[in-house]
């Protein structure tokens, strides 16, 4: 678990200001979700913190340390991407492995750790098949295996769920929710599903034009909202 802070962070890309001086507190097993229009910036935020991408000013700090200059795999911080992002000619235990294995972890640690997370994520089953002998939800926990088997203190998931089905979707949904249960883990997630947002979230970060607009629980987001923008996005109308 971890506690993070963004300070007056701002990204430019080129002569194109992306993120503007965004400050953001986040506490120890929170979970936070960003909402927002597309290209406002949320996942140029999660990079920015995994250390995927620099920022041009501000700072960024886990546990209250200063991450700017850290290595992605210093930071504790683990992601989960849209799109899985998976080996497709490696089993599904290689993949949630394969972290692992670039780590130096020996073989039989490593095997521990996969099958745990596997077990977790009702996946023992399918260890020895490969990606595309999955459907969309067990490839989403492959992904989701290969973040939980680094222990990170926080997890960043960029979408999802937002390729699979409406029906998939409330199953993984309620998964994540167990999962964030059980590992007690600092997680953001970012998401285009209002009801993500509000059944997922203790707190809700809501993004405009690379800033924030407001942020609250889903309740005062819901029933408070600061202006139409935010009403829009997850408020009732003002
Ligand atoms: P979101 O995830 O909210 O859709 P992004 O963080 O992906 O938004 O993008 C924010 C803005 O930054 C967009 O205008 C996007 O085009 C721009 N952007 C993102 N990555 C790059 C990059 N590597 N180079 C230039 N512009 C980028
Ligand atoms: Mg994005």
């Amino acid at each position: 678990m971890a506690a993070l802070t963004f300070r007056s962070v701002g990204k430019t890309f080129g002569d194109t200001e992306v993120i503007r001086s965004v400050d953001l507190d986040v506490d120890d097993g929170e979970f936070v979700v960003f909402v927002g229009p597309s290209g406002c910036g949320k996942s140029t935020l999660l990079r920015m913190l995994a250390g995927l991408e620099n920022t041009t000013s501000g700072t960024i700090a886990i546990d209250g340390r200063d991450v700017t200059g850290m290595l992605p795999i210093e930071r504790g911080v683990a992601m989960v991407f849209q799109s899985y992002a998976l080996y497709p000619h490696m089993t599904v235990e290689d993949n949630i492995g394969f972290g692992l294995r670039i780590a130096g972890v020996p073989k039989a640690e490593r095997q521990r750790q996969v099958r745990a997370a596997a077990e977790i994520l009702q996946l023992t089953p399918y260890l020895q098949r490969k990606p595309k002998a999955l459907s969309g939800g067990q490839r989403q926990r492959v992904a989701i295996g290969r973040a939980i088997v680094k222990s990170p203190k926080i997890f960043l998931f960029d979408e999802p769920l937002s390729n699979l089905d409406a029906e998939l979707r409330v199953q993984m949904r309620l998964e994540i929710a167990a999962l964030h249960q059980r590992l007690g883990a600092t997680m953001i997630y970012v998401t285009h599903d209002q009801v993500e947002a509000m059944t997922l979230a203790d707190k809700i970060v809501v993004l405009r034009g690379g800033r924030v607009e407001q942020v609250g629980r889903p309740i005062e987001l819901y029933e408070d909202p600061d202006n139409l923008f935010v009403a829009g996005f997850i408020g009732s109308p003002k």
